[in-house]
């Protein structure tokens, strides 16, 4: 049987790239209860170890221990579970739970990254230590999704940026996108091009939405503004269902 069949089956766990490096990685965190006690994994089973960024291992136990299991690399996998397109959301920060609903919803369908956007009308204002506290949340939201649906990659969750700074990092090539409820004429459909664009931006508003000097701001770096059709969605549903509309068209999805 080949070995992508058999691993796929394995238990998988994320492991730092430092650790991925080394012949003997070591599991750690909340992860070793979990392997001995939930999974009653022990020493001699097989499990699939990944660093996150796509690099994964076939590995089998050699010892578990009370804060860490010490592993051995039998030969590289092909874990698979990634879409052939990034797909970046911008979002503008949202409140409560939202953003941690969005982060989960995006990393599922298959999103490469997602960049928290401090846009006019967010009424979320973040500063100082909470800035670190939110995303190091977000990122274990996104861990904890990367592992519950079997993707290879973490998608990175950024600290939160202004909108000029996000659009000057854009890299040449790649699709950007802005729903926007009061475009009229031009619809997301229509702005996908025929081939896969291999990189895309999607401009998500915060519940208030973005204000007219945003949009415009955006419209002259290049960014195409478009409609999602005449319903006006909530912010946490936008992104997930332009992700789901561009996943469907050159990605995995369906
Ligand atoms: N300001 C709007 C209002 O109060 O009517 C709502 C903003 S909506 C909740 C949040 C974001 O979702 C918008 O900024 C936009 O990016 C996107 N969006 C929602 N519905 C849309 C639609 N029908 N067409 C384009 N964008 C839409």
């Amino acid at each position: 049987m080949p070995i992508s069949i058999v691993g796929d089956t394995m238990n998988r766990f994320f492991i730092t790239s430092d650790q991925f490096n080394n012949e003997r990685p070591l599991i750690t965190g909340t992860d070793v209860k979990h392997a001995a006690r939930v999974l009653r994994l022990g020493p001699g089973d097989s499990v699939v170890l990944l660093d996150g960024t796509g690099r994964a291992a076939v590995a089998v136990i050699e010892q578990i221990g009370k804060d860490h299991i010490t592993c051995r690399k039998v030969n590289d996998f092909n874990p698979g579970g990634e879409p052939p397109i990034d797909v970046f959301l911008v979002q503008g920060l949202a409140k409560g739970e939202k953003m941690e609903y969005i982060i989960q919803k995006c990393t599922e369908l298959g999103v490469s990254g997602i960049i928290p956007l401090v846009s006019r009308r967010s009424v979320v204002r973040l500063e100082g230590e909470r800035i670190a506290s939110r995303q190091s949340r977000w990122q274990r939201v996104a861990l904890e999704a990367s592992k519950q649906c079997r993707r290879s990659r973490i998608p990175e969750v950024f600290t939160p940026r202004e909108m000029e700074d996000v659009l000057r990092n854009i890299p040449p090539g790649a699709l950007s996108i802005l729903p926007w409820e009061g475009e009229r004429s031009t619809s997301l459909k229509d702005a996908l091009p025929g081939t896969n664009p291999g990189k895309i931006y999607i401009f998500v508003g915060p519940e208030g939405g973005f204000e007219d000097s945003e949009v415009e701001e955006a419209q002259s770096s290049g960014v195409a503004v478009v409609s999602l059709g005449p319903r006006i969605l909530r912010t946490e549903t936008a992104g997930p269902a332009c992700l789901a509309i561009i996943m469907h068209k050159w990605g995995d999805l369906g």
